[in-house]
């Protein structure tokens, strides 16, 4: 299936993690794609290889989304290497539990430098450098739909990047771009994994109507499908993709 053909898709963070599998399904549907990264370079290179060994496109950038300039430079890397980028995908973002009372200044800075900040840079950077008839995927959290605790910053994080979501959306309609953010439930990835007992996780894959933690590939089948033209009149919206968790 080549539905994404021709199209040239930037991927935040997808060194590992749901980016990844969602880097790895686009390319197979036929996009190029940007394969950005933090730090994990050797990761990033990884998911490139597995992308070209079964005849796709792909390149990786290191990049921090948190910082504007490393970010312009993101873009013009893609556009030099591609001619230009159709979809933005902001996938990239960090997770810190915590109550909230336990929160250092730190952890709240840092979390709102790369989960917002870094989504607000790649948007503002779009909104003059991504193609006409564009897509923008932001990734939110199902966890914006419930009251977790330790989750208190987090979801303030993803709350702001729905409210930036839905602006945008009417921001750049004028030019075809549609912009929608994607809200994962508990999904098997580092990020959710990390510190939690088997007994949270049965606990966790018990909200779901499946009864099961969600992949990676359950993720970026729908990105496949939010990423292409049959999905345009979708805009401004929040999609939960957590199986009727929330
Ligand atoms: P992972 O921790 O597995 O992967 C995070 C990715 O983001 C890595 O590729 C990492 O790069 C990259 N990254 C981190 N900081 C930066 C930065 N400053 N600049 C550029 N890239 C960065 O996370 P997940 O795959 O689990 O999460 C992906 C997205 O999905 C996040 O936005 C998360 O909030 C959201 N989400 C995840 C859920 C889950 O249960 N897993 C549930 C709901 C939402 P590197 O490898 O170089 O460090």
């Amino acid at each position: 299936m080549n539905s994404l053909a021709q199209k040239v898709i930037l991927v935040t963070g997808a060194s590992r993690g749901i980016g990844a599998a969602v880097a790895q399904h686009l390319a197979a549907a036929g996009a190029k794609v940007i394969v950005n990264y933090a730090g994990r370079r050797a990761d990033a290179e990884a998911t490139v290889q597995s992308i070209v060994e079964k005849g796709g496109e792909a390149f990786a950038v290191r990049a921090d989304v948190s910082k504007p300039d490393e970010v312009k430079v993101l873009f013009d890397a893609s556009i030099e290497r591609f001619g230009r980028i159709d979809v933005l995908i902001n996938n990239a973002g960090i997770l810190i539990y915590k109550l909230i009372r336990d929160t250092t200044d730190e952890e709240f800075t840092r979390q709102f430098e790369i989960n917002v900040r870094g989504t607000f840079n790649t948007l503002r950077e779009a909104a003059t450098r991504l193609a006409d008839n564009g897509t923008i995927i932001n990734f939110s959290s199902s966890t914006t739909r419930m009251m977790l605790p330790t989750y208190g910053t987090y979801v303030a994080t993803k709350g702001a990047v729905e409210q930036l979501t839905r602006v945008f959306a009417k921001e750049v309609g004028a030019r075809g771009i549609n912009v929608n953010a994607v809200l994962p439930g508990p999904t098997n990835t580092e990020l959710f994994l990390v510190g939690k007992t088997q007994e949270t996780l049965d606990r966790l894959a018990a909200l779901n109507a499946f009864n099961r933690i969600g992949e990676p590939e359950d993720i970026a089948r729908i990105v496949v499908f939010l990423a292409g033209d049959d999905a345009k009149w979708i805009s401004g919206q929040t999609i939960g993709l957590n199986g009727a968790m929330a």
